[in-house]
């Protein structure tokens, strides 16, 4: 898209907005915010908010960089944290996540033996990142570290996109276990519940294309446990009701995306 088309579209599509928005929606909030989910998320432009609802204004405290590190941008997860006091974190990775694949070219870089040891890999060499400038790359090399620990488990998949989703998991494991580090006591505390996905618009997971499965609950990985945490989660609606409709939906949901690939 042009600039000219690009200025004119943000004009526009304002304009559009004001038009289509109640004032009312605004004035009730135009002193404080009140959301109720704080979602670390990738910068990725595929990823977006909307995930989580049509109109997430005053829903969603949304903190992104590239990779959905914890340790890049701290301050802002604890003000939504103890300022804002949300009670859900949301730590949201995805697939085919460019700061993943930037962390495996380095560490297959550096590593030359486990050159052959995935199919994605070959695609991957082929990438050229020598005109990143050191900024881009300075922020995104943190990431070999959990890429590292999952790197070994490819040679179990063999499955380009299962491949890189897998690294995308392993990334959201890490970045859950450095927020427990933190806030770990709040957690046991029952005042905040810290939820790890990945955003599947490739269909790595199921065929369903743009599914957020849920890959870790508090720290937790295991697939039963997992799903036996979900479970105990909804528990906690205040309607609750094992037998009714909404449960049954709840929990075939629950059966189909709550889960991780394996290894
Ligand atoms: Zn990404």
């Amino acid at each position: 898209m042009e600039v000219g088309n690009i200025f004119r579209h943000l004009l526009v599509h304002n304009e559009a907005f004001v038009k289509n928005t109640e004032e009312t929606k605004f004035l009730a909030y135009a002193t404080h915010q009140n959301p109720y989910i704080t979602l670390l998320t990738c910068a990725d432009s595929r990823v977006q908010g909307e995930i989580l609802g049509r109109d997430i204004f005053n829903k969603v405290f949304i903190i992104r960089n590239a990779g959905n590190q914890f340790a890049v941008n701290r301050g802002s997860i604890e003000y939504s944290l103890f300022v804002l006091n949300t009670p859900v974190m949301l730590v949201l990775g995805h697939t085919d996540c460019g700061a993943v694949k930037f962390a495996t070219h380095a560490c297959i870089t550096q590593s030359k033996e486990i050159m052959n040891l995935a199919k994605s890999f070959d695609k991957l060499m082929k990438t050229d990142y020598s005109l990143l400038t050191h900024e881009i790359k300075s922020e995104m090399l943190p990431l070999t570290i959990p890429i590292e620990r999952g790197i070994s488990d490819l040679r179990k998949i063999q499955n380009e996109m299962k491949e890189l989703a897998y690294l995308s998991q392993i990334n959201v494991d890490y970045q859950i276990e450095k927020t427990l580090k933190y806030y770990g006591d709040r957690v046991k505390e029952n005042k905040l519940t810290i939820i790890g996905g990945v955003y599947d618009f490739v269909g790595a997971y199921s065929k369903q294309l743009g599914r957020v499965l849920i890959t870790n609950i508090n720290g937790i990985i295991n697939p039963i446990d997992l799903q036996n945490n979900a479970r105990n989660i909804i528990k906690r609606m205040p309607n609750y009701d094992e037998k009714s409709e909404g449960y049954k939906v709840v929990s075939g949901l629950i059966d189909e995306k709550v889960t991780r690939i394996t290894v």
